[in-house]
């Protein structure tokens, strides 16, 4: 303001110095023409600014006289402004980032239950697709009449186990909690527990199976033990007393290898690898074998093929448990007659491989996938007759995959069965290197 008084005294001084020398006309006209001149500048001016203004992101004009301050004034302010705005929007990017990023599904609904965003967890969950899905409502995209009933109550104090599929047609479960923010707004939360509520039914079976199992030789042995408590003393006969006796034995050292083999699962379970040191297979086999010969009581042939010069760095206790599963487990479903042939060789793609192979009963391809959980029996007749624990083929698979090594298992009903425990070739010793 001060600068452009400024200016029109100026022009009013030349004019009045120029009027008092030609005369007032020159005078009058040159305060005219300075006055044109000033508004013309100013016209100018305000149109630079008003360009500026359409495009307000950049610099304003270099010089716009009297404008100047304002304009670096409301620069400023901008500057300022965008550079909040921006930190704003960094930090609702890392937010938005983060809650993408959450292992629980996040729902966000409006009012009307219609979904507003969604993080790729509940996309996973609930099958959802950003694109198409967002403003429709969850009572759509979520067809369950157990969420409706539930969100419809209006307040949610637990959360809903809702049983779906998942895209590919698997059973799925899912933990859903509504949640209310803000007015008129809800929150929804998902979490997958199919695996948490797997691991609960297998604790359940496990729990049942033990109790079976360890119920019958137990009720077998109260039986004995009452009958024997009631009859009177000189009533039995030494060769009955004697047959009662081995009978309960019998059943006690059922309990005894089932308990024991619950131990070794749990060690097995619960412990870390213990130091693997170099193990000689072939010396393991060989007391295997002897055991399965005594199991056999002459009734099989043995056939071997060792390679006494292959050894693997492993735990020998472990390893030993499981050569010896395999080979007893040949024996007890091997017909009498029939052959067992027991392998350790180096197979052609560098790995180290334990095979034993039967002429035995088979097993039918449906029970296969099956046969390494515990208690699982294919022939539970077979098996509770030879002593049978229902353990041994999931110790084998744990001591398996605590040497990296698989358990492959190949059989078809009635016509005999190859298991075989594969090694990788990192887990064998170089004993030429060694020499
Ligand atoms: P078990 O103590 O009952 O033998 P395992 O875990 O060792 O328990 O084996 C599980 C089941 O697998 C057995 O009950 C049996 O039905 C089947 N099975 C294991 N080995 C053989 C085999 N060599 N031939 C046929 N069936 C077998």
């Amino acid at each position: 303001m001060t600068k452009t008084l400024f200016t029109v005294f100026l022009w009013a001084l030349a004019g009045y110095a120029l009027g008092s020398w030609f005369g007032p006309h020159i005078g009058w006209g040159t305060l005219v023409f300075g006055l044109l001149l000033m508004v013309l500048v100013s016209g100018r001016q305000v149109s630079q600014i008003t360009r500026w203004a359409q495009d307000i992101e950049r610099a304003p004009p270099a010089s716009v006289g009297p404008w100047d301050d304002i304009l670096s004034l409301i620069y400023r302010k901008l500057r300022n402004d965008r550079r909040v705005i921006e930190s704003q929007e960094n930090d609702m990017k890392r937010m938005l980032e983060a809650a993408e990023a959450l292992p629980d599904g996040a729902v966000t609904l409006d009012g009307d239950m219609n979904l507003t965003w969604c993080n790729r967890s509940a996309r996973q969950h609930l099958g959802l697709r950003s694109k198409t899905d967002i403003g429709h409502s969850i009572f759509n995209i979520l067809r369950a009449p157990e969420f409706a009933a539930y969100a419809r109550q209006g307040r949610w104090n637990e959360a809903l186990q809702l049983h779906t599929q998942s895209s590919d047609g698997q059973p799925k479960t899912l933990l859903l909690q509504l949640v209310d923010y803000g007015r008129d707004r809800f929150l929804m939360v998902t979490r997958d527990i199919t695996q948490i509520e797997r691991l609960e039914t297998t604790r359940k079976d496990f729990v049942a199976n033990v109790s079976h199992e360890l119920r019958t030789p137990l009720t077998v042995l109260t039986g004995f033990l009452e009958t024997l408590q009631d009859m009177p003393p000189d009533s039995l006969s030494s060769e009955q007393r004697l047959r009662y006796v081995g009978l309960m034995q019998e059943q006690a050292a059922r309990m005894e290898a089932i308990v024991s083999d619950l131990l070794t699962l749990s060690t097995l379970e619960s412990s870390p690898l213990a130091d693997a040191e170099p193990v000689d297979i072939s010396a393991l086999v060989q007391k295997a074998l002897q055991q399965g010969r005594v199991l056999s009581r002459g009734q099989h042939v043995f056939v071997e093929h060792c390679d006494e010069t292959l050894q693997i760095e492993g735990v020998d206790t472990e390893l030993a448990s499981a050569i010896s599963n395999l080979i007893t487990n040949a024996v007890r479903y091997t017909p009498k007659d029939g052959t067992i042939t027991v392998s350790w060789y180096r197979d052609k793609d560098g790995s180290a491989v334990y095979s034993v192979q039967d002429t035995g009963i088979g097993i039918a391809a449906q029970d296969l996938p099956r046969l390494t959980e515990r208690f699982y029996r294919a022939d539970r007749g077979r098996s509770r007759a030879t002593g049978g624990t229902g353990l041994g083929l999931a110790i084998t698979k744990h001591v398996a995959m605590r040497h990296d090594a698989e358990l492959r298992i190949q059989s078809r009903y009635g016509s005999g069965s190859t298991f075989s425990l594969v090694f990788p070739p990192k887990r064998i010793i170089n004993t030429t290197e060694q020499a």
